[in-house]
């Protein structure tokens, strides 16, 4: 009989993960500290990791035979891609199973933000309403407004979708056109910013997009401007965010992702015409337990085929 695979899991994961991997594998859960708690041979059994957050490459180093990662969530990067490509492990991801939930969430941050809904129901529930009065009007409409799409991948072309009905124009701004949909393109994210009064960011976090949203964009985006981000904290430059809500240069942001997570910055907690979440835009009870069901589908499929069901670009799988 052949052995169980070993399976790895460090640090926390939703259980369904981990229920469901021990059906067919061995399931070795380890704390997520500085180092890989794991002696030598138990590292050496080691063939998958079912990982939701951080892979550093040190930890892929000590695993000579690994053959599979499997990642919750669709960003994957905070897992060491470089490393495992480098020795020719295949990385998985979740893609496509959270789109309507995030794209649901941008456009109820998005809401949230212009029309200070969050805010109205504090005024409700802290009974200021009896005392003082109907809450005050929001300064700031969903109406007539321009939005403009930073990322139209799966998730952004779900968000632009939804925003159809709401009767705002809709561009975007990809490094590659899409041939396939007609909203306006911008090549540059300034000129989307200075074209448009609403931006939503929902890009990887890449080299590239690292505080991309600067003081430039922000300025472009104008004194109506609102700035909705559902991607990563990375790609917003927080400091300079924080000066253009407090010199009015844009008039409001809606924020799920943070440079320092859980840490959120003091000055952006005081904004009345900030909406703030805790990275929840995928976090539904059937959301998540279909991005748990595609972690342990990619393992399952690995080791019963030898194919994995969703790679991520940098690590193909083989053509057989
Ligand atoms: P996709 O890969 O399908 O789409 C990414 C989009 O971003 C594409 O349109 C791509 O177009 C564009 N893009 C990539 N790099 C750049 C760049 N440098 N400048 C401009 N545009 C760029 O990803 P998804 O839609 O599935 O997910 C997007 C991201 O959203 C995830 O990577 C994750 O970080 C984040 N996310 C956040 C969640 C949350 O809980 N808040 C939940 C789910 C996802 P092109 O290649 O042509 O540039």
């Amino acid at each position: 009989i052949q052995p169980r695979p070993t399976i790895l899991v460090p640090g926390r994961i939703n259980p369904r993960v981990t229920d469901r991997l021990a059906e067919r594998f061995d399931v070795l859960c380890v704390p997520h500290g500085p180092d890989l708690e794991l002696g030598e041979v138990e590292a050496a059994r080691v063939r998958g990791v079912a990982v939701s957050g951080a892979l550093p490459g040190r930890w892929i180093a000590r695993l000579p035979n690994l053959q599979v990662i499997s990642s919750f969530g669709v960003g994957y990067d905070a897992v060491d891609v470089a490393e495992a490509a480098g020795r020719g492990i295949l990385v998985t991801n979740t893609p496509d199973v959270l789109n309507d939930e995030v794209a649901d969430t941008a456009v109820a941050l998005l809401i949230n933000t212009v029309r200070q809904l969050p805010q109205a129901e504090t005024w409700l529930r802290q009974g200021r309403w009896e005392r003082e009065g109907p809450f005050p009007l929001s300064p700031l409409s969903l109406k007539g407004r321009h939005v403009g799409i930073h990322g139209l991948g799966r998730i952004g072309r779900e968000i632009a979708r939804r925003l159809e009905p709401f009767k705002v124009r809709i561009s975007y701004h990809t490094r590659r056109p899409r041939t396939d949909l007609g909203y306006g393109y911008f090549p540059s994210l300034t000129a989307l910013a200075e074209a448009v009064d609403t931006l939503i960011s929902i890009v990887p976090k890449t080299p590239e997009t690292f505080k991309a949203i600067n003081a430039d964009v922000l300025s472009a985006l104008g004194p109506n401007g609102v700035l909705i981000n559902v991607g990563r904290g990375w790609t917003v430059d927080e400091e300079a965010l924080i000066e253009a809500l407090r010199s009015g240069t844009i008039a409001g942001a809606g924020l799920d992702v943070f440079q320092d997570e859980p840490r959120v910055p003091e000055e952006l907690l005081a904004f009345p015409n900030v909406s703030l979440m805790p990275h929840v835009a995928s976090a539904s009870v059937p959301t998540r337990n279909a991005m748990a069901d595609l972690v342990v589908d990619n393992l399952f499929s690995w080791f019963e085929t030898g194919r994995v069901l969703t790679p991520v670009p940098e690590t193909p799988q083989p053509v057989k």
